[in-house]
């Protein structure tokens, strides 16, 4: 297990400078349009493919980079460069890592690849757990999905919302109730192949920020998926729902579902892109505070504004320490017995939204106006603290590790 280490290696370094240099030269220049026209930028993710960061290849590489360092590096690099077009290029990744902790390797092997395409013909992926009434509250989820023995084929119902690249995507991994009796316990996820009737788009949604990125509505009618979609297989469900009801017999140990897994997973990634947000926003104050004269003299000149940004920088680098330690982690196998996951990804995502009102603030009128990019940073900002789970419920999750109560 590599010890924890700050410095980057040489080749770790120059992925950075390499993904660096694509956020400067073709995210950031292309975010504004994409975030007024708050469209898939398909040109931008193809441009991607091209150069090989939008590939499995790719994000294999850093997944198991065994520093750890690997995926919150690329991530903070691309999100520097704009959020909204970043999500668009590693949205296929959620689903991905889905696959990846729940398939059999058969499964991984045949679906990852259809998620990205290639890149004469790129294709996203979406994962599917929210619903309208189960956001926060996964264990309220009402998509079904019942085995049909005779066909080997499982028929899904139900609706999803605020699915990334959802009803766009290749691959939709879709996560159903398979026992109703078990709550959360008796979740299982699914691979909904390309062109399978009955999924539809519903309702795509306008929104706040991350305009770049398709948030909408699934609606799955009939989904007749077969028997090998079932992430994991058949024997394996069977199995975990079994110790589940014994479990839940005997009143009680918890069981992790396929839901929260890939959550878990997922954390101090969503921590690295609001990394990514909070320093270009601090970035683009500095530069600003030292070249605006008012008085006769840059404004950084002033305690007020200069402490501002020594506050700023310390958060963004002390956001960078918790991913970085818990990315560390993850990747090495240790135990989060503080939810240093959740923590990195709290810590993280409210210095995002801070860091970005404060760099409004530093531009003054300019900062307000969308002819420089900290609004829409600061815009960006706020889905941080809302997806893969609130603020609170990250504290939640925090408090109750750290005491071992069922604090509600
Ligand atoms: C742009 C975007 C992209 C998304 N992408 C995906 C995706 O790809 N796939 C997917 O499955 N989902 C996705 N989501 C859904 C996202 O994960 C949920 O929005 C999130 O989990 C919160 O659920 P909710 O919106 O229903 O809020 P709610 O659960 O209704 O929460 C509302 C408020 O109540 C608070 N709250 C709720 N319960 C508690 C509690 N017990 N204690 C204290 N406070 C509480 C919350 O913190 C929040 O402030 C996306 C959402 C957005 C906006």
């Amino acid at each position: 297990m590599p010890e924890f280490t700050m410095d980057l290696n040489e080749e770790q370094k120059e992925v950075r400078d390499w993904l660096h240099g694509f956020a400067a030269d073709v995210i950031r220049p292309a975010a504004a349009e994409w975030d007024e026209r708050e469209e898939t930028p398909w040109p931008v993710i193809q441009e991607a493919a091209k150069v090989g960061i939008y590939s499995l290849d790719f994000y294999a590489q850093q997944y198991f980079d065994p520093t750890g360092l690997g995926i919150p590096m690329a991530m903070e690099e691309l999100f520097w460069g704009d959020a909204g077009i970043a999500l668009s290029i590693v949205g296929t990744g959620l689903a991905a890592v889905g696959v990846l902790a729940n398939g059999t390797e058969e499964q991984i092997g045949t679906w990852i690849p259809q998620m990205y395409g290639d890149a004469s013909d790129v294709k996203v992926a979406a994962f599917c757990s929210s619903e309208p009434d189960a956001g926060s509250d996964v264990a309220s989820m009402r998509t079904r999905a019942v085995y049909d023995e005779a066909k080997d084929e499982w028929v899904i119902n139900g609706t999803k919302t605020w699915a990334t690249n959802g009803g766009i995507a290749n691959v939709h991994v879709v996560v159903a109730v398979v026992d109703p009796e078990l709550g959360s316990k008796g979740h299982a996820s699914f691979i909904v192949p390309p062109n399978t009737p009955g999924l539809s788009q519903g309702q795509k949604f306008k929104k706040h920020g991350i305009r770049a990125s398709h948030t909408a509505e699934v609606v799955l009618e009939d989904v007749r998926v077969p028997g090998s979609c079932l992430l994991g297989g058949k024997e394996r469900l069977d199995e975990r729902l079994a110790r589940a009801r014994e479990k839940a017999k005997a009143g009680g140990e918890r069981v992790k579902n396929a839901a929260m897994a890939t959550f878990e997973a997922s954390r101090p990634a969503v921590g690295a892109m609001a990394v990514g947000t909070a320093r270009a926003a601090y970035e683009v104050a500095l530069d600003y505070a030292r070249t605006r004269e008012q008085f006769g003299r840059p404004i950084i000149d002033n305690q007020g504004v200069a402490f501002q940004l020594a506050d700023m920088r310390t958060s963004v680098d002390a956001a960078r320490l918790l991913v970085w330690r818990a990315s560390w982690m993850a990747v090495n196998g240790k135990p989060f017995t503080a939810a240093e996951g959740s923590m990195s990804k709290l810590f993280a995502s409210e210095t995002a939204k801070k860091v970005t009102a404060q760099a409004i603030q530093i531009l003054g009128g300019n900062g307000y106006t969308r002819e420089y990019p900290v609004e829409r940073m600061h815009r960006d900002a706020a889905i941080y603290t809302i997806f893969e789970g609130t603020s609170e419920i990250q504290r939640l999750v925090i408090a109750r590790t750290l005491s071992g109560m069922p604090i509600r």
